[in-house]
């Protein structure tokens, strides 16, 4: 079995012990397999193992790797899955709305707007999370929590994107307890948002250092990068 076969299984097991553990049903967790900074043969052995689903943070290395994998995987039943997980510009909305199926990271209507008008008429709505910021100063990425329920129901009325949930990048914390303490904080606030009526099904929230803890809070999706692929090298996308 090839090393990425292996970091899969075991990441897989973690979060079937930690469904287990929270009393949550299994297969409540989707796992995203975080690609970015990975060639295309790694995503393959990824996909070779069963995994569909993979997040990528910047743009056009994961339209290159779409292009790259779509030839790979030609059967419907075989698709593949698609998450934009990186921060957006709002000069590079088309091709995200062109090539993705989700996207994690929307925090200003004004990016909802521009996936919205620019989504293919032939695609399935783009499934969106709106990005939260519950490190406060601490962090520059993500809607406040305050501006989470207007943005959250701009992003609803629009026809050409679905709104899924929440998205959170806490602040790294090696303490469990207090790992947790941030994501029952995004949790309450999908729960208050699903109290106002919106329909979400989505808790995006949890990476290799933290999924457990994202798990028992009740993620229902996990991105994992390293876990899988190994330690990220960025000298090919910093220079
Ligand atoms: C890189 C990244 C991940 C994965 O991080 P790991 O610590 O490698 O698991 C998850 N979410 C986002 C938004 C990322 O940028």
């Amino acid at each position: 079995m090839s090393r990425i076969a292996q970091n899969l299984q075991a990441v897989i097991s973690t979060i079937v012990a930690s469904e287990h553990e929270a009393g949550r049903a299994p297969g409540a967790v989707r796992l995203l397999a975080v690609s970015k900074t990975f060639g295309p043969e790694a995503v393959l052995e990824a996909v070779q193992a069963g995994q569909r689903a993979f997040g990528e943070n910047y743009l056009q290395e994961g339209v290159d790797k779409i292009r790259a994998l779509a030839a790979a995987t030609p059967t419907p039943d075989q698709a593949l899955e698609w998450h934009f997980i990186g921060p957006i510009q709002s000069n590079k909305t088309r091709p995200i709305a062109e090539h993705f199926d989700w996207v994690h990271t929307v925090e200003r209507e004004k990016i909802a707007l521009r996936l919205n008008e620019q989504r293919p008429a032939g695609l399935a709505p783009l499934s969106i999370c709106i990005q939260v910021n519950i490190s406060g100063e601490a962090s520059k990425s993500g809607a406040a929590p305050d501006e989470v329920l207007a943005l959250a129901r701009a992003v609803a009325a629009l026809p050409r994107l679905r709104l899924r949930g929440l998205m959170a990048i806490p602040e790294p914390e090696d303490d469990v307890a207090k790992q947790r303490a941030a994501f029952r904080r995004v949790r309450e606030l999908y729960e208050e948002l699903r109290a106002q009526g919106l329909p979400l099904d989505t808790l995006s929230m949890g990476m290799s250092g933290d999924m457990r803890a994202a798990v028992l809070e009740g993620a229902t999706i996990v991105r994992v990068g390293s876990a899988i692929f190994g330690a990220r090298s960025y000298a090919a996308t910093t220079q």
